[in-house]
């Protein structure tokens, strides 16, 4: 591993440790990483960030995130989802799902 002498951030000291990396609050796992002591930044180097891109395609984690357009359906409006987060949730048609706002930018949508 490529060592890293002060944090890219802060300018802080730098360890190496295990950090767990999460992909939309789910723990891909605990890779070794350069690991800042005063902002708690974490740096992969090169092999260990490819390692962490082939574990999060492996688990179905890569790629959730889509942009997507708001439709009009008669009164009310409607969100695609699209096909990997269908997969990835294993939502089904006519399932029953709670939709509710978080703050004034998020929409819920709870299975
Ligand atoms: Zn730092």
């Amino acid at each position: 591993m490529k060592k890293l002498d002060k944090c890219y951030d802060c300018g802080g000291r730098m360890v190496v440790k295990n950090a767990p990396f999460k992909v939309k609050g789910i723990l891909v796992g605990n890779f070794p990483a350069m690991v800042c002591t005063k902002c708690k930044a974490v740096f992969y180097d090169e092999d260990m960030s490819r390692k962490v891109t082939k574990v999060t395609k492996e688990k179905g984690l890569w790629g959730l995130e889509s942009t997507t357009r708001v439709n009009k359906i008669g009164d009310s409006l409607g969100v695609i989802i699209n096909k990997k987060i269908i997969d990835f949730l294993g939502l089904k048609k006519g399932e029953l799902v709670k939709v509710y706002p978080e703050g004034r930018n998020k929409i819920i949508i709870e299975i």
